[in-house]
């Protein structure tokens, strides 16, 4: 069976206009009850493979909304009369870098006509709903289903304060009246921390949220509740109960907190514990929240999982990586930042590790910062082994706790660019320049100077 679509398909006779911010799995279905079909007919004359998936609930829900290849969307517009903006308006790869993390290889991964993602390629996801699940709005359009609805933290209709459906009465016949209020002012925070009004001071908005799931987690499982699963995140009991409490913890330094950490880990150690419940929402901060509980249990910051490659730097805190630095980086780059380069600027942020120790955190995000790297190949580059890891790994951790992660990243940024332009004077790029890939794609721009 091909997986390529036809690119050419018939057109349907009737353009069913797409809603604001409507979800594609509900689009596709409701264009199916107005031409008295199933979705299956609609796509089967752009792919027998995609119709053939779709009539598979477990298959449909793996690649149905979440992301389309370019080809795939341009036959699909072509199809219902759309145009390819739309189709593609549809999908959560909408929120691109805001809740979901889609390189070129994923996107294949879930396209509705070649794509071969599983329900683990979903969870990989981290936190995004069973798009199984269709939830809408009573006193909304009952046909539509919005994007942000899949969402797990949705359980209003922050429109008409009413529930989402389908939810579960037996569980939620507790959230009474009196909680409302709070019900609504947990998903107005989570909602404007989506739209990128609000944020975790020390963490990106992704990273936030896989966080503050993973506190829910704990904290609901310190209540002696049920282990959160996917389909117990959205009730609208573990909103009002657990997320605010979630929200403190996890904007809080939590040298404290939770204080039943050891009970509940039965023995295991703490930190593994934590990890899973992280990596099981697709965690991809390694820090933050998990460097907080692992402090509190009294883990002098040796805690070393072969998590390095893992460990990447924020895309919002990469802001010289690009092909000249990358290929200059790995030729120039020194095994340890020189010492008149880091004392005293980047020993201030790290008053209580060494000089040496210092100068070797500094190269390893020197090259992760110019290459892309993860930690592990960064380490692997300039030949360290991973206890030489340690240092780098305590002052994120400080870093993120302390709120001076890019002010750091900032300096080493500075100190990079003076060993690279020493030997060869290859101008820097500047924020009004900013450095291409070579595929015509957008770069984060370089840090620009702090402003007085
Ligand atoms: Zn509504």
């Amino acid at each position: 069976m091909t997986t390529r679509p036809h690119p050419d398909p018939e057109p349907l006779p009737l353009r069913i206009a797409p809603a604001t911010a409507e979800a594609w799995p509900g689009y596709l279905n409701r264009t199916a009850r107005a031409y008295r079909c199933e979705p299956a007919h609609l796509v089967a004359p752009i792919s027998s493979r995609w119709a053939s998936r779709l009539r598979r609930p477990h298959l449909a829900a793996c690649t149905a909304g979440i992301a389309m290849t370019d080809d795939v969307a341009a036959a699909t517009a072509r199809r219902l009369n759309l145009r390819v903006e739309e189709v593609q308006a549809m999908q959560l790869s909408v929120h691109h870098g805001l809740t979901v993390s889609l390189d070129e290889e994923t996107t294949r991964a879930f396209d509705p006509v070649s794509g071969s993602a599983t329900t683990t390629d979903l969870r990989s996801l981290g936190w995004i709903a069973d798009p199984r699940r269709r939830r809408w709005c009573p006193r909304c359009d009952p046909d539509v289903d919005r994007i942000a609805w899949a969402y797990p933290w949705a359980v209003l209709c922050l429109a008409h304060h009413t529930l989402l459906h389908p939810h579960d009465a037996d569980r939620n016949g507790d959230v009474s009246a009196s909680r409302w209020g709070r019900l609504h002012h947990t998903q107005a925070r989570l909602e404007s921390i989506l739209a990128g009004t609000r944020g975790f001071s020390r963490l990106s908005p992704r990273d936030g949220f896989v966080e503050l799931l993973a506190a829910a987690e704990v904290l609901a499982s310190r209540r002696q509740d049920i282990l959160l699963e996917a389909s117990t995140v959205y009730e609208p009991w573990v909103m009002a109960d657990v997320l605010p409490a979630a929200f403190t913890a996890v904007e809080t330094p939590m040298d404290r907190w939770p204080e039943e950490l050891d009970v509940l880990v039965e023995g295991k150690h703490r930190g593994a514990y934590l990890a899973a419940v992280l990596q099981k929402h697709g965690s991809s901060s390694p820090f933050g929240l998990r460097a907080d509980l692992t402090r509190f249990a009294g883990e002098p910051g040796h805690f070393i999982r072969p998590w390095a490659k893992d460990i990447y730097l924020p895309t919002a805190h990469r802001p010289i990586t690009a092909s000249w630095s990358r290929e200059r980086a790995r030729r120039l780059l020194p095994r340890s930042m020189p010492e008149h380069l880091t004392v005293p600027t980047l020993t201030d942020f790290t008053p209580w590790m060494s000089d040496a120790h210092c100068q070797v955190a500094a190269a390893q995000i020197a090259h992760m910062l110019t290459t892309g790297a993860c930690l592990k190949d960064a380490c692997d580059d300039l030949g360290w082994s991973q206890p030489h890891q340690v240092p780098l790994r305590r002052l994120w951790w400080h870093l993120e706790s302390t709120g001076r992660f890019g002010e750091y990243l900032h300096a080493v940024g500075q100190a990079v660019h003076l060993l690279l332009d020493q030997p060869m004077s290859s101008p820097a790029p500047t924020a009004e320049h900013p450095p291409s890939d070579g595929d015509g794609s957008p770069r984060p721009r370089p840090a620009a100077p702090r402003s007085a």
